[in-house]
């Protein structure tokens, strides 16, 4: 047996690939499989961005470019922060990495040292703990708020010591859906200030904030915003065109940070990776340059309509309880009122028992809340068809009826 580092030992692999793999496999056996598992637009690119990729090829693009990104897309960042969030950035200060993933990723390990604890508000998306573990840091989770899954500022400074060094924020949040307000977002960084910790804001779902169910408006807000030029030094943001241009496989995203730290960054970047796909860098240009409103609004107003459709439908299944999803396009019902329950012969402890009697006994693949954070809810992804979504909530109904 291969002895393996202490690194690679501590690493768990991605729930939600490996659920969005499983579903796949099961589908091929012939199953009737729905999955809801994966997190990506069921979108396809727009064809502007898709057709300056078969462009780049043609012309011959197909070699290195600047570790850090070509500078007409680092430019275009900076015209997309200026012109979508009012905040003033230089190509300098910002590096193209392949996804958001890795932008997170880079930015990590430049900011944590050994034994440097990170805050990250809890539920989180699943891979955040093993990127922090990856960097030699540790995570601290700290609960939000319920049941609107809001930050819990004084939990969160309750949770400060003197090896705290970054507070990572998710917003519009995944699993959870939550939007911080500008209020929230100020309060973070005071608290910030005050204990001299770093911020990093996941914004890959900036897109994606829908109004209240109540007809309330909500809009989404920047940490960089918030922070204008005070905050400069102490806070980055992370983006991407994955979720915002449906370019999932395209593995394009970015960070935006003080100077000295994305020089870190790109340098971390040049021993590692180089630079993203030069093809894909050409379609991000293109989808950040030339936004399609149309398929903007298109892909805003189907996932808007598919949260409150599925949201009310999980909500006539007995004993689920589920808080309005801001954004994103995710629901984290809680489902726990069923733990020690029977089902179709099935004895339910967890999240995850839950989970797997509604991948065998309804064919439908979602996932368990426990990698997220919470034990007592599962995430769905309504990131798939209308037809699929209501299948879904038949079989479930008459599961649990
Ligand atoms: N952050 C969050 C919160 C996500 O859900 C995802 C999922 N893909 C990412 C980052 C990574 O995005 P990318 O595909 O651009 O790496
Ligand atoms: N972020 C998405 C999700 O949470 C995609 C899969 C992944 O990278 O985790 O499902």
């Amino acid at each position: 047996m291969t002895r393996l580092s202490r690194r690679a030992c501590g690493v768990q692999p991605s729930a939600t690939l490996a659920l969005s793999a499983r579903a796949k496999e099961l589908a091929a056996q012939g199953l009737p499989i729905i999955s809801l598992v994966a997190g990506e637009p069921d979108f396809d690119t727009p064809d502007h961005a898709k057709a300056a990729a078969v462009r780049a090829i043609g012309e011959g693009f197909t070699k290195y470019t600047d570790a850090a990104g070509m500078p007409e897309l680092r430019k275009a960042v900076v015209d997309k922060l200026a012109r979508e969030n009012g905040v003033a950035y230089t190509p300098s200060e910002i590096v193209i990495s392949c996804g958001a993933k890795h932008a997170l990723f880079n930015l990590l390990l430049a900011l944590v040292d050994e034994g440097d604890e990170v805050l990250l508000p809890s539920p989180y998306w699943v891979s955040y703990p093993d990127m922090i573990g990856l960097a030699g840091g540790t995570t601290v989770p700290v609960p939000c708020r319920r049941p609107d899954f809001h930050l819990d500022l004084a939990a969160l400074e309750k949770a400060i010591t003197p090896k705290t060094r970054v507070l990572l924020l998710n917003t519009p949040n995944n699993p959870t859906g939550a939007v911080y307000t500008a209020a929230e977002l100020a309060a973070a960084l005071s608290l910030c200030q005050r204990h001299g910790i770093f911020a990093v804001a996941d914004e890959i779902y900036e897109k994606l904030v829908f109004p209240g169910l109540d007809g309330s408006s909500r809009t989404f807000v920047s940490l960089a915003t918030i922070g204008g030029k005070a905050f400069r030094d102490t806070l980055a943001v992370v983006n991407g065109c994955s979720k915002a241009y449906a370019m999932t496989g395209w593995r394009i995203g970015y960070a935006a940070g003080p100077a000295d730290l994305m020089k870190a960054v790109g340098d971390i970047q040049s021993q590692s990776t180089s630079n993203p796909a030069s093809i894909s860098q050409k379609a991000a240009l293109t989808a950040l340059t030339e936004p399609d409103g149309a398929w903007e609004k298109r892909m805003h107003a189907a996932f808007e309509e598919r949260r409150r459709i599925f949201r009310d439908g999980l909500l006539r299944i007995p004993g689920i309880e589920c808080a309005e999803p801001e954004g994103a396009f995710y629901v984290f019902p809680k489902v726990s009122a069923w733990f020690g329950k029977t089902v179709a012969g099935e004895k339910i402890r967890n999240s995850a028992d839950w989970t797997r009697l509604c991948l065998e006994k309804a064919h439908v693949a979602f996932v368990p809340g426990g990698p997220f954070g919470d034990d007592n809810h599962v995430r769905f992804s309504y990131a798939t068809s209308k037809a699929n979504l209501d299948e879904t909530l038949k079989r479930l109904q008459k599961l649990f009826a």
